[in-house]
């Protein structure tokens, strides 16, 4: 595994210049580091917006059915590495082996999911009485995708493939920390025929992506992270116009109300929390449970946390992995601490290191998940983005209630309701303010669903009938077939 990571971070495009920044990327699971990269220096680039560039010119010209074919390749490829390119993810965000296979395979589905969305017309035409006129969806041109750390493959897939699907190119920059499979992608792409220079990885932190979002070349930045960086990233694109989608964070409500199907609720519950250790950007980490059932919902949730499995990521058996690095796990611990000492806030389980890891990864960044019930709003772990395993259980009374109470967040990315009332639900989730939201159910997103949030959380989508509209721009063209109506004497 750790000589093809070698081969790919140091393949013909890397940058191996040493005086440029070093990164380690370290297996969360044991806290071993078991690779290095340099980022590229600001001469390599250049060099590759050049050739991105310059790709995007031939690439734009490419039938749709040419690059249809091309990503249906890139989806046998990959169907014929699930096992490997889910190794990689697992070994550089240390997220369970199940759950990283379930995102090579919804890989495919996006890839299939391209493939017949580019065949479709966008364009529009309409007869004047004396002409023609036409407006046709055009690319960007040369575009530059951003990722986080938590959904690395999910995000070089929702980037990369949807941006150069409609014609751009595309320079990658993924997380520092886990850029395995962003690289792993660039060449299957390249394999199943996209010409050399459309999509490239580029290595780095902060500063790589500064030099990309700065890039006069670069024509429209998508971007998931932090609030923090997304604000900064949004402002310095808006100074040269260039267009943005950003995939930021959240807290969002999950509301279960007390008609719920409960064993659903809870599985809601624990999906909406626990999966991928609680680093889900839409995760629902303000519990919302209606006052008369919360005692039989805490109990049912309890039992069923106490039985997770904790252990290696790489075993098909793990239901929770560690979390992806050093810094992450202090900060949820910190989380924890602040909580035990909020006013009323009531640890019931967890949020402690396992004691009984087997021995080859005691070192991994692991902790049990946290179950915090009694909290109220303004605690600061029912208000911040902690990006860990801490639930907050919060008591509500009435609908009304809880709809003004879930809204009262600066954040507006997800929102859950369980309830067996079809019409409450479909009510209440019409009053939330979130770009994503499930009924009887948390945290699905596939491929045709557009996704994205609101307020603080974003601005654009990606994915479904919305990636038509991030990732290119409508050209009008009027085409006289008659003379020229002209007002002025002859
Ligand atoms: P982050 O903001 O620290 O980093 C995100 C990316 O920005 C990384 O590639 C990083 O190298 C880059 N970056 C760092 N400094 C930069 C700068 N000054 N200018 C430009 N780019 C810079 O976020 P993270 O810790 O990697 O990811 C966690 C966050 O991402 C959470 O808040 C989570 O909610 C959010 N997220 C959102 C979605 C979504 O779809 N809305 C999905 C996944 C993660």
């Amino acid at each position: 595994m750790t000589k093809l990571l070698r081969s790919l971070l140091q393949s013909k495009h890397r940058c191996h210049s040493s005086t440029s920044p070093l990164f380690t990327l370290i297996n969360p699971a044991n806290a071993t580091p078991h690779s290095h990269y340099h980022a590229p220096t600001p001469d390599d680039l250049s060099h590759a917006l050049e050739l991105s560039s310059a790709s995007q010119k031939q690439w734009s010209k490419s039938s749709p059915t040419q690059r249809s074919t091309i990503l249906r390749r890139a989806a046998d490829i990959l169907s014929q590495n699930v096992q490997h390119v889910s190794r990689l993810e697992t070994m550089d965000t240390g997220r369970p082996i199940r759950e990283t296979e379930f995102d090579v395979l919804e890989g495919i589905e996006c890839l299939h999911y391209y493939s017949g969305q580019i065949l479709q017309s966008h364009d529009l035409l309409y007869n004047h009485p004396t002409g023609q006129a036409y407006v046709k969806r055009v690319p960007m041109g040369t575009t530059c995708g951003i990722g986080a750390w938590n959904y690395p493959f999910q995000g070089v897939l929702w980037k990369g493939v949807a941006s150069v699907v409609y014609g751009n190119s595309m320079m990658y920059k993924p997380s520092e920390f886990t850029p395995s499979t962003a690289l792993w992608m660039e060449e299957c792409l390249v394999e199943a025929g996209l010409p050399e220079g459309v999509f490239q990885v580029v290595l780095g932190g902060g500063e790589t992506a500064q030099h990309l979002i700065h890039s006069p070349k670069i024509s429209k930045v998508s971007f998931t992270g932090s609030v923090s960086t997304g604000l900064r990233v949004y402002q310095q694109a808006a100074a040269s116009m260039k267009k943005v989608t950003m995939e930021l964070g959240g807290k969002s409500p999950l509301i279960i109300f007390n008609d719920a199907h409960l064993d659903n609720a809870v599985c809601g519950a624990m999906m909406a929390n626990w999966y991928s250790s609680g680093q889900v950007c839409s995760n629902g980490t303000r519990v919302f449970v209606q006052e008369d059932v919360m005692d039989e919902f805490v109990q049912r949730l309890l039992e069923r946390t106490k039985k997770l499995r904790i252990g290696d990521p790489m075993d098909t058996e793990t239901d929770i992995g560690p979390m992806v690095h050093k810094l992450q796990y202090d900060k949820v611990l910190d989380y924890i601490h602040i909580g035990m000492k909020e006013d009323r806030a009531t640890l019931l389980y967890g949020g402690k290191r396992p004691n009984n890891l087997p021995s080859h990864i005691q070192n991994g960044y692991n902790l049990q998940p946290a179950i915090f019930t009694n909290c109220t709003d303004e605690m600061t772990i029912a208000k911040e983005e902690i990006f860990g395993m801490v639930m907050s259980i919060l008591s509500f009374k009435s609908e009304q209630e809880v709809i003004e109470r879930a809204n009262n967040t600066e954040f507006g990315l997800a929102a859950g309701v369980f309830t067996q009332d079809i019409q409450r639900g479909q009510r209440v989730i019409d009053s939330l303010d979130a770009g994503a939201a499930w009924i009887n159910n948390y945290n699905l997103a596939p491929i045709y669903l557009p996704w994205g949030g609101c307020k603080l959380s974003g601005i654009g989508r990606e994915n479904g009938v919305a990636s038509v509209e991030e990732w290119t721009q409508w050209k009008s063209v009027y085409c006289e077939m008659g003379d020229v109506d002209c007002p002025y004497p002859k």
